[in-house]
């Protein structure tokens, strides 16, 4: 599942790739994503636009249009982006082609279909991006500013680092890494954070998520090439995934609890 690093690899692959193209058509396939502007609405608002600017929002992939309409596109689950030479060959589960000038065609696939793609009409700022919290490399976001959202709430870490709406953009993953990096118990109550340890886990978010967009960058031509793969498993992973597995820094197995649904992977020892 695709978080911040992973959306910042593909928008920097994208980027100069599509700078200053004109989305010349788009076609939508059979089935449609859970949520999907429809193909008139497309017509409308993006073939014959120009891309004026492509941006990070989350794990929002933001397309600002000539004109002033915005696409917006979410990877879900299992979607991908690929960069096709026109026309694209029939792919299975192909929600949207996007047919661009310069003889390529981008193409969304998404076998489970929580992804998203919606484009929305000028001078309406998206509803979904309302809801992405800061980014977490923004001068905004500071501990004490964290330790505000966090005031009088009780929810395990883990859970606030995933719900988005604060800090915007990590998910299981990279949200396992950066507390066990940091030292604290993804159950901890975020209200009982100290200052200090707020600090700690802001300075470990940048530094895991720098290092994973590191790594996304040096495999972009490999995603252009091989159609949306990104450096995500390329990433030494030091918790996630590897319950029982001795702990780098203690030898004690690591351990897996369940949060939200979601599978926690930490060091009983090493994380407090
Ligand atoms: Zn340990």
């Amino acid at each position: 599942m695709p978080e911040l690093p992973e959306v910042e690899t593909i928008r920097r692959g994208l980027a100069p790739m599509l700078a200053r193209q004109r989305f010349l058509a788009v076609m939508a396939g059979d089935k449609r994503l859970r949520q999907q502007s429809s193909l008139e609405e497309f017509s409308k608002w993006v073939a014959g636009r120009r891309l004026k600017s492509l941006r990070r929002r989350g794990k929002y992939l933001v397309f600002n249009l000539e004109g002033g309409a915005t696409l917006l596109i979410h990877l879900g689950m299992t979607g991908r982006l690929m960069l096709l030479p026109s026309p694209a060959p029939a792919l299975p589960h192909v929600h949207l082609t996007f047919q661009m000038e310069g003889g390529l065609d981008l193409v969304f696939q998404d076998t489970r279909r929580f992804g998203q793609a919606l484009v929305f009409p000028p001078g309406e700022t998206p509803p979904p991006l309302a809801q992405v919290g800061r980014e977490p490399f923004s001068k905004k976001v500071t501990p004490q500013w964290l330790a505000e959202q966090a005031r009088g709430r009780s929810r395990p870490l883990k859970n606030f680092l995933l719900d988005g709406r604060a800090l915007a953009g990590i998910g299981n993953i990279y949200a396992c890494e950066i507390l066990f990096a940091a030292g604290i118990h993804p159950g901890a109550p975020v209200s009982r954070l100290t200052l200090k340890e707020w600090a700690r886990v802001l300075k470990e978010t940048r530094r895991v998520l720098k290092a994973a967009i590191r790594k996304g960058g040096t495999t972009i031509n490999d995603f252009l090439n091989s159609q949306g793969e990104t450096g995500l498993f390329q990433l030494d992973l030091l918790v996630y995934g590897r319950g029982n597995e001795p702990c780098t820094r203690c030898g004690t197995p690591i351990a897996r609890l369940v949060q939200a649904g979601r599978s926690t992977f930490f060091c009983p020892v090493c994380q407090k």
